[in-house]
C-alpha cells in the first residue's frame, strides 16, 4: 500500500516515492539547547519517530538526521531583533553558553531515552559544522545571491523567485511584515543572515569562508550544512513544528536550492502545535510542562508517549493530566488484552479453537491503512483495540493466541507506547484500572512517597486484589 503524506509544499497527499528505491532519507530540525525539553517540542519528535517507525515498517530502510541547534537560534525569529538563546540562558545562569548547550543536549537525549524514541542515524552538533556552512556560503557571495555588509553575512531573497513558496507568505506581504525592523545594511528588509560579526559573543569562529569577520552563524543555514552532509543535496522527507515553516524553512530552501540548483526536499512534513489545557502552552499561564514536569507526577514515559501520538499531528491535539490518566487506562486494557493471549499461547489457560484469523488479519489492514493515510494514529489505534476486544471474546488456540501477539508486536514497533509484551503472571486478570495504578505505586515509592503508596495498596485491597512485589515489578494477585 503506497505511503501518502501531507506535503506543506504543495499542501496536499503526495505518495511517499524515495529518490532512491527502498531507501528513504529524513531530516528533522532538533531541538535548540537552552532549556528543559517541553512537551511542545516532544510532540514534534514524537510524530518524527513514528514516522520512521512506520516507513521501516513498510519495508524501507532509513537514514534519520536530526541536528542539535547550540548556536545562533535567536530569542526572535526575525534575526535583528533577538539574542542568541544560548547567550541569553547564560547570561540568565552565569553558565557559559558551551555548558549550558552540553547540559540540556544531555537532558534531551535522557527524555529521548525516557520516551522511547528509537535515536536517530546521526544527532549532530551545529557547532561541529562551522566549516561545512562556510562553504555554503562561500558560494552563495561566488554566486552573487548573498553579500557582506559591516561583517554580516546576508541572502539577498531577490535573487531567489521561489522565496515564499513553502509558508505561501507573498513578497509584498513580507516587505511590510518586516519593515518593522529597519536595518540599513541589509539591502531588502527580507534579506536574512547566514552569517553575523559580533566579537562579544563567547561562541564565536574566525569566518569559514573568504574574505569574512569572526563571528557565528545564523540558524538557518545549520540545518542546510547538516541535511546535506549527511544526505546529499537532495532529501525524501522534511519535518518540523508548524513554526519552523516561516522563516526557518522557508529560508532553508532558498539557500540549499540557491547552492544546489535542485529542489532540496521531496515531502515537506510540519507537526501542529500542543495546546494544553485548551490553550498555548506559557509558563505565565501555570500551564507549561517539561517532560521532567510530567515524569516528576508518576506519569511513565509509554503514558507520556501514548497521550502525545494519539492524535494525528495535523490535527489539534489538547494536552491534559486526564488525558494522561486514559493513557494509564488505555495502555493498561492491551497490556491486560495481550497477556491473556500469552496464557493461552503459553499453556496456561486452556486453549480453544478459535484461530483468530479474520480479527488480526482485519486488525493489520486497517493499522496499514489508517498510518498510510497521513499517520492517522488515533485510527490505527483503533484498529489496535478491535483486536484486544476480539482476542478478550475469544477462546483462543495457542497458534490464534501467537498470530494476535504477533500483530500486537508488530504495532508497538510502530507505535512503542505500550510496552514489551507482558509476562504470563504478571498481573493475572486483574481489572485494568488497578493494573494502572501499580506503576504510580511504584513511582510513590521510589519519591518515599509512603502515604501514597499505602493508600495505593489499601484501594487496590479493597477491590479484591494484593500487590506482590517481585524483583521482576510488582504484580496483582486475587486476595
Ligand atoms: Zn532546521
Amino acid at each position: 500500500m503506497p505511503i501518502r503524506l501531507h506535503n506543506s509544499l504543495t499542501r496536499s497527499l503526495a505518495e511517499l516515492q524515495p529518490r532512491t528505491p527502498g531507501q528513504v532519507t529524513m531530516y528533522h530540525c532538533g531541538p535548540t539547547v537552552y532549556s528543559s525539553p517541553h512537551i511542545g517540542n516532544f510532540r514534534s519528535f514524537l510524530f518524527a519517530d513514528v514516522l520512521r517507525r512506520f516507513v521501516e515498517d513498510q519495508g524501507y530502510r532509513v537514514t534519520q538526521v536530526m541536528n542539535v541547534t547550540d548556536v545562533g537560534h535567536l530569542t526572535l525569529d526575525d534575526i535583528e531583533g533577538g539574542e542568541d538563546k544560548m547567550e541569553a540562558a547564560s547570561r540568565k545562569t552565569g553558565k557559559t553558553a558551551w555548558d549550558i548547550a552540553k547540559q540540556y543536549e544531555a537532558e534531551f537525549h535522557d527524555c529521548q531515552h525516557k520516551l522511547h524514541v528509537r535515536l536517530p542515524h546521526h544527532m549532530p552538533r551545529a557547532t561541529d559544522f562551522i566549516a561545512q556552512m562556510g562553504s555554503i556560503i562561500d558560494d552563495l557571495l561566488q554566486k552573487g545571491v548573498a553579500y557582506q555588509a559591516n561583517g554580516n553575512v546576508y541572502f539577498e531573497v531577490a535573487r531567489f523567485p521561489g522565496y515564499g513558496k513553502l509558508s505561501g507568505k507573498v513578497l509584498d506581504e513580507l516587505e511590510s511584515g518586516a519593515r518593522v525592523a529597519v536595518n540599513d545594511e541589509k539591502k531588502d528588509p527580507r534579506d536574512f543572515a547566514l552569517w553575523k560579526t559580533d566579537q562579544k559573543h563567547q561562541m564565536q569562529w574566525d569566518a569559514p569562508f573568504r574574505g569574512g569577520a569572526r563571528g557565528f552563524p545564523g540558524w538557518h543555514i545549520e540545518c542546510s550544512a547538516m541535511s546535506m552532509h549527511y544526505l546529499g543535496p537532495q532529501i525524501d522527507i522534511h519535518t518540523g513544528g508548524e513554526d519552523n515553516m516561516f522563516p526557518h524553512h522557508e529560508c532553508e530552501i532558498a539557500q540549499t536550492e540557491a547552492h544546489t540548483g535542485k529542489q532540496f526536499v521531496g515531502i515537506w512534513m510540519h507537526a501542529r502545535h500542543l495546546l494544553v489545557d485548551g490553550t498555548k502552552m506559557s509558563k505565565s499561564l501555570g500551564n507549561f510542562f517539561t517532560v521532567a514536569d510530567i515524569l516528576g507526577k508518576g506519569y511513565s514515559g509509554l503514558e507520556l508517549r501514548y497521550a502525545l501520538i494519539r492524535v494525528q499531528y495535523r490535527q489539534a491535539l489538547n494536552f491534559t493530566l486526564q488525558g494522561l490518566d486514559e493513557a494509564r487506562a488505555a495502555i493498561g486494557r492491551v497490556q491486560q488484552g495481550r497477556q491473556r493471549l500469552v496464557r493461552f499461547r503459553d499453556g496456561l489457560e486452556r486453549a480453544g479453537s478459535d484461530d483468530l484469523a479474520t480479527a488480526v488479519a482485519a486488525a493489520n489492514e486497517a493499522f496499514t491503512a489508517a498510518m498510510s493515510e497521513d499517520l492517522n494514529v488515533s485510527e490505527a489505534l483503533a484498529a489496535l483495540s478491535g483486536l484486544v476486544n476480539a482476542g478478550n471474546r475469544a477462546q483462543p488456540s495457542a497458534v490464534g493466541a501467537k498470530s494476535a501477539l504477533a500483530a500486537f508486536a508488530r504495532f508497538e514497533d510502530v507505535l512503542g507506547c505500550f510496552g514489551p509484551e507482558p509476562k504470563a503472571d504478571a498481573t493475572g486478570d486483574a481489572p485494568a484500572e488497578l493494573v494502572a495504578l501499580l506503576p504510580q505505586r511504584t513511582a510513590a515509592k521510589k519519591a518515599k512517597d509512603f502515604a501514597t503508596a499505602d493508600r495505593i495498596r489499601d484501594q487496590i485491597a479493597a477491590a479484591g486484589w494484593k500487590i506482590v512485589d517481585a524483583p521482576s515489578g510488582s504484580r496483582l494477585e486475587k486476595a
